[in-house]
Formats: C-alpha cells, sequence, structure tokens
C-alpha cells in the first residue's frame, strides 16, 4: 500500500520536474553570428536547447545542473553536412563522432522521414535530419528509384507526391526536360517547396539562375558556361569545362551567380577521391576507414571501377579551378555551403567534413568563412536559423567542444572533446566507444 502511494508519489514528481540542466562552464564560445570569441563564458542547456550564455560571473548555473568544465576548450554550433547519401544506421556513429549535427539527404525515400520523425521526438539519436524525396530526372533516369517527369503533368504529380509525404525540398537531377524542369519550377512554388539540385544538361546554368532555384550541388553546370569552348554535356563534359576556364567568362558567371543569390555546394572532396582503382587499398587503410563497413567498401571499389581512367583524372585535375571559382565567388558576396556527397567512394560520414573544411581553406576561404558555410550558411540556406548554426538562447543544444581553436587551423574542429546533440552530451569516451561497436559489422 505505501509502496504503492509512493511509487505514485514518485511518478507524478518525474512528470512535473523539468529535466536537469547542463552548464558549460567557462568555455570560450565561438557564437558563428561573426567573427568572435566570447572568453570564459557559460552556456546552460535545458530539454534540447540552449537557455542561457553569458559571462560565467554573470551567467547562474542552475541548481542540480551536470556541470561540464569547458576552462580552455572553445565550443562552437555542430557541423552540418549539406549534402550526404545516407542509406542505413550505420552511419550515425561517425557523423557523431566528427561532429556532425545536421544532414541534409539528397536522395529521400519513406525511411528517412521515418529517421526525421524519430529524431524529432528524440525516439533515436543522431544528426537532424533534413531530407529530399526520390530524385526528378528524365527518362531514362541516372539513378534507379528516381521519379521520372518527363511534362507538366507528371511534374505535378511528382511535387505532390513531396507534399504529401513530407519531404522538405525537391532535387533535379541531369536528364529532367526543359519543360519538365519549367513545370516542376512552377509547381514547387505554388506549394512552397524550395527546389535544390544539378542543373540538368537541358536547362543549363543560366536558367537555373534565372529560375531561382535555392541550391547548385557541385557546382554543376558552370564549368560548361565558364570554359572558352563548348567541350559537351553531363558530368564528363563538365569536368572538361573546368580544364578551359575562360577568365573573363569567369568573371561574368561569378558575378551572376552571386547576384542570383543561389547557394554553392561544391563537394571538392568527392572529386578529389576519384582515385585510380590502385590507390583504393592505401585509401582503405586510413586509420578512420577501420570503422567503414565491408559492404560499404565493396559498393564503393565497385563505384570507382565503373568510372573510366579518363574519367577520374578530369573529376581530379578538376578541383583546382573549381576552388578558384569557388573562391571569387565568396570573395564576391556569393552564398556558400558545406557538403561532401557522403555516401560515394571514399567520402566517409562526418570525417569527410573535416576534409572539405580544409579544402575550403586550401581554396583560400579564411578559417571562419569556411566553418560559417558547415554552420550558420546552412541554416540561412534552410531558413532555420532559429533552429540551428549559431550559439545563441532559444537554438537546439547542438554543440561541439573542441580542446583547441578552430579559428586559428580549421583541423582543430577535430579536436573533439563531446558532442551535443539535441541536448543529449556525447563525451568522447562514448563517441569512441559508439564507433568501436561498428568494428564487428
Ligand atoms: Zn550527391
Amino acid at each position: 500500500m505505501w509502496t504503492a502511494l509512493l511509487f505514485v508519489a514518485l511518478l507524478t514528481l518525474q512528470a512535473s520536474a523539468p529535466e536537469p540542466a547542463t552548464a558549460f562552464v567557462g568555455a570560450t564560445v565561438l557564437p558563428m553570428d561573426s567573427e568572435r570569441r566570447l572568453e570564459d563564458h557559460t552556456i546552460v542547456v535545458r530539454e534540447g536547447r540552449i537557455v542561457s550564455v553569458g559571462p560565467r560571473a554573470s551567467t547562474p548555473v542552475p541548481e542540480n545542473a551536470r556541470t561540464i568544465h569547458a576552462s580552455g576548450r572553445f565550443l562552437m554550433p555542430g557541423l552540418v553536412d549539406m549534402h550526404v547519401h545516407t542509406w542505413s544506421e550505420v552511419d550515425t556513429p561517425m557523423f557523431l563522432a566528427y561532429g556532425v549535427t545536421t544532414v541534409r539527404n539528397l536522395f529521400g525515400n519513406p525511411q528517412h522521414l521515418a529517421w526525421r520523425a524519430q529524431i524529432e521526438k528524440g525516439e533515436r539519436t543522431g544528426p537532424s535530419l533534413i531530407t529530399a524525396g526520390p530524385i526528378l530526372d528524365g527518362d531514362p533516369p541516372v539513378w534507379p528509384g528516381s521519379l521520372v517527369v518527363t511534362d507538366a503533368e507528371k511534374a505535378a504529380a511528382a511535387v505532390q507526391t513531396h507534399v504529401d509525404e513530407g519531404y522538405d525540398f525537391i532535387k533535379v537531377y541531369n536528364r529532367l526536360p526543359l519543360e519538365a524542369y519549367e513545370a516542376v519550377v512552377a509547381k514547387a512554388r505554388l506549394a512552397n517547396l524550395p527546389i535544390d539540385g544539378h542543373t540538368p544538361d537541358a536547362v543549363g546554368y543560366e536558367r537555373v539562375l534565372a529560375a531561382g532555384q535555392r541550391t547548385v550541388e557541385h557546382m554543376s553546370g558552370i564549368g560548361l558556361v565558364v570554359t572558352a569552348k563548348a567541350p559537351g554535356a553531363g558530368w564528363a563534359g563538365d569536368n572538361a569545362g573546368w580544364a578551359q576556364v575562360d577568365p573573363e567568362r569567369q568573371a561574368l558567371w561569378v558575378e551572376r551567380s552571386a547576384a542570383a543569390g543561389v547557394w554553392l555546394c561544391p563537394t571538392f572532396v568527392v572529386f578529389q577521391k576519384m582515385v585510380e582503382p590502385e590507390n583504393i587499398a592505401s585509401e582503405l587503410a586510413r586509420g578512420h576507414m577501420r570503422y567503414v563497413a565491408p559492404f560499404t567498401r565493396e559498393f564503393w571499389k565497385n563505384m570507382n571501377a565503373r568510372m573510366t581512367p579518363e574519367g577520374r583524372a578530369a573529376s581530379r585535375d578538376s578541383v583546382k579551378p573549381r576552388m578558384a571559382f569557388f573562391k571569387a565567388f565568396v570573395d564576391a558576396g556569393g552564398r556558400a555551403i558545406l557538403g561532401t556527397d557522403m555516401g560515394n567512394p571514399l567520402v566517409v560520414p562526418g570525417y569527410s567534413v573535416h576534409e572539405e573544411l580544409a579544402n575550403f581553406v586550401a581554396a583560400g576561404l579564411s578559417t571562419y568563412q569556411a566553418l560559417s558555410a558547415a554552420t550558420r550558411g546552412p541554416a540561412e540556406c534552410l531558413g532555420l536559423t532559429a533552429e540551428f548554426g549559431t550559439v545563441a538562447p532559444g537554438r537546439r543544444a547542438d554543440l561541439l567542444l573542441l580542446e583547441a581553436d578552430p579559428l586559428l587551423d580549421v583541423n582543430n574542429a577535430r579536436a573533439i572533446q563531446g558532442v551535443m546533440v539535441r541536448g543529449r552530451w556525447l563525451p568522447r569516451e562514448e563517441l569512441q566507444r559508439s564507433l568501436d561497436e561498428l568494428l564487428g559489422n
């Protein structure tokens, strides 16, 4: 009887008592709203949200709060990978271990919608998911599972599917015919759904800019407009285009791109990783690769083998001129987001974000610009600045605690002491433990 009463009392207490707060005390905060450091600050988190950010001396730590001593450490927003292809739960520990707390998925299906809902409800720990529906492509599509859209009627149906099922945006692809693209743009505008993706071959980059497409992935289609000679279409043509950039045409398209307000997601890392088959073994021998499942390694080898030697070389060679365009674009006020095309050969979940951050700096961006493209930039692009991308009261508690200052050297963003995802604190030991659990796969 007494036990039962006590039990009821405890239950009531549990239901009404707020979850204890967590406080990071004494951190140097990089809020990423501008290039600044807030020294010796306290950040309080409660129920998945940041509730206060202030100087340690004047910011009280709530009673019963869990305290994380952060003196001498750096606290920044969690990282975003704006171009992933995640198909399996085995990616989650790697995203989190490398500090990635939000991903934009560029080829979605109902499974992604279920994951997105579970993560939002706290039933599943992982990076927040923003997902496209199935790719919209022409006939035949490049990838199986795409929605084939060849006319206005099919465009309307495809957009309606996205609305009904709740996808976050539409992804357009290379073989979409011009009429279909225009119909998709018109329908999506009515439905208030953003369009992200490639530059369809038949549409061309100029019309993609004019249509107000939100992002251009891989800077696709740009190689063809900045080149002196028309070298053909498609991926290979694009890479060949980058081999013969005309400086005057480049300046023109840099200016037009920046003026159009398009977000460019260059994914340099995926082009770098199109290595020759004989180099795959040495790439797979690198330390972080041991967490990659055997079925993924096999898939990567097969995908790599399907490319021609010329195609692989042209991809790698295109990285330098792509970087030059991108740097000029950012200097002109162009809007940059960082994505990796994770899922493609040798592009590892999470780890590749750090490779791409280093690529942005190699392209000539400042460390602050590079980190912005993986934090605040994505939130602005997606219209979610109230949710993530900066450290401020009200934001989701997606945070990265680092041992060294990433504004001094962007590689310091790898020195991860712990990750907070939606208020759940994962210290380094726990991140490592979940990585080690992947070794049995
Ligand atoms: Zn992709």
